[in-house]
């Protein structure tokens, strides 16, 4: 499964639970229903590093 996580630039609404995003919120695209907030796409575990600081 390939998940792309983005930052919205625009209001968003996750398609699974209703949530209010808004702007700048981390969501994910899932094919054939739009966003989904990380809680809904199972990625709210994740931990983002900074630039620069990942693997070498
Ligand atoms: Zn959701």
């Amino acid at each position: 499964m390939d998940l792309k996580v983005f930052i919205s630039h625009q209001d968003s609404i996750c398609a699974e639970c209703g949530k209010q995003l808004g702007h700048h919120a981390w969501i994910t695209l899932a094919e054939g229903k739009g966003a989904l907030c990380l809680s809904c796409a199972d990625l709210d575990h994740l931990i983002f590093l900074p630039t620069g600081d990942s693997l070498q």
